[in-house]
């Protein structure tokens, strides 16, 4: 049976608000039925960088929350900390800026979690066969909670050209060492200069394939120890990179768009692999920015808001969301109308169909699907 995606424009009257219609889509795609009483439910969401302007507003996350109380669940609004510098880093900042963007328990009527740690190691190996990648690494309040409702504001990214649903499992429920397996195919290297020697990197390694080796400090004349990788065996995880708080083993951003939407597909599989008959995406088709949520800034939307949509299925409410958008005509001003043709392709010009092609390869969702307006 093909899935079936629920949708709602963005209009709204004094009868029926905004928040009244997300509200009716997560009735109508069956969400409370994924919530047995007492289960623990993951709201997934990007409350976004602080100076972000264009994130998922508090209310929408707000009336999803009081549903999932409704059905019984106990609900936690919840992110993972990124991997470069910002100020989401590790959760005492994340939960920080979370509140500089209104997510709080006080606004949400929910707790707010960061699923991995306070540093971004508490998460798990999820062992993925068949898929390219073989295991992503999973925050461990992603993979612990019994249900997951995943809220993913549609934008634009420089390297996927569209993120939703997908992006928003694979990267957003990666741990800081998984998003950098997911942005870099090439392994990571130790900047001497900065290296203290600690060795932190050296226990975090999983292979492993870190030493302290000498290294002569010819100012105080006597060596110092720094860290130094063994290339062969690196398996590029991106444990170090996100272990050193020295920025001793830098970020390498350095891959394809077509090997970050494939890998993020496989992510995004791994995130829910435990629980597919408990998750369900909503998705929030409005401020339609041509960059992601993690940048501290944003453009005008490329085209007018368009609409929510709401699937068990997350590569069909991705599938229908891009495809509204790509028929919208362009904002005014925006990005989009500075070009012609479709409009996500204004800012980056990606071929942001491989992750769903690539997620349906895999079994993560459908691109065929039925659609039903509400
Ligand atoms: S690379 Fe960073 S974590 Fe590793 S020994 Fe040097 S300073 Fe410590
Ligand atoms: S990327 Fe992973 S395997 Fe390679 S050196 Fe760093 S921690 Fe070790």
């Amino acid at each position: 049976m093909a899935a079936r995606v629920y949708f709602t424009d963005a209009h709204a009257t004094p009868k029926q608000s905004r928040l009244a219609k997300v509200q009716a889509l997560f009735r109508k795609a069956g969400f409370a039925r994924l919530i047995a009483p007492g289960d623990k439910v993951a709201i997934k969401v990007h409350w976004g960088e602080p100076g972000n302007v264009a994130y998922l507003p508090v209310p929408y996350v707000r009336a999803v929350v009081d549903l999932v109380r409704e059905a019984g669940g106990l609900p936690f609004v919840t992110d993972t900390n990124t991997l470069y510098t910002g100020l989401r880093r590790n959760a005492v900042q994340n939960v920080q800026a979370a509140a500089m963007n209104g997510y709080s328990l006080a606004s949400l009527g929910a707790p707010v979690l960061v699923a991995d740690g306070l540093v971004g190691h508490d998460g798990r190996e999820v062992a993925l066969p068949g898929c390219g990648i073989g295991s992503a690494r999973i925050a461990s309040g992603i993979l612990d909670a019994d249900a997951l409702i995943a809220l993913s504001h549609v934008k634009g990214h420089m390297l996927f050209g569209y993120g939703g649903a997908i992006k928003n499992l694979g990267m957003g429920c990666a741990t800081p060492a998984g998003k950098q397996f997911l942005h870099s195919d090439v392994r990571p290297r130790v900047d001497a200069t900065r290296c203290r020697g600690d060795g932190l990197c050296v226990r975090r390694c999983p292979v492993p394939c870190i030493e302290l080796v000498a290294r002569p400090d010819r100012q105080r004349g006597q060596s110092a120890e720094v860290a130094r990788i063994d290339g062969a065996r690196c398996i590029g995880c991106g444990e170090c990179t996100a272990t050193c708080p020295h920025g001793a083993i830098p970020i390498r951003w350095k891959t394809s768009a077509e090997a970050i939407q494939k890998k993020t597909a496989e992510y995004a599989l791994a995130a829910v692999l435990d629980k597919r008959a408990k998750v369900g995406f909503l998705n929030f088709i409005v401020q339609i920015t041509p960059d992601c949520d993690c940048c501290d800034w944003n453009e005008p939307a490329i085209v007018p808001d368009v609409g929510f949509a709401a699937s068990l299925d997350p590569v069909a409410v991705d599938v229908l969301s891009a495809r509204l958008v790509a028929e919208s005509p362009p904002s005014p001003g925006s990005k989009a109308a500075a070009k012609k043709g479709d409009p996500w392709r204004a800012a980056y010009d990606i071929d942001y169909r491989i992750q769903f092609e690539h997620a349906e390869e895999i079994g993560l969702g459908s691109r065929d699907f039925e659609l039903v307006r509400i």
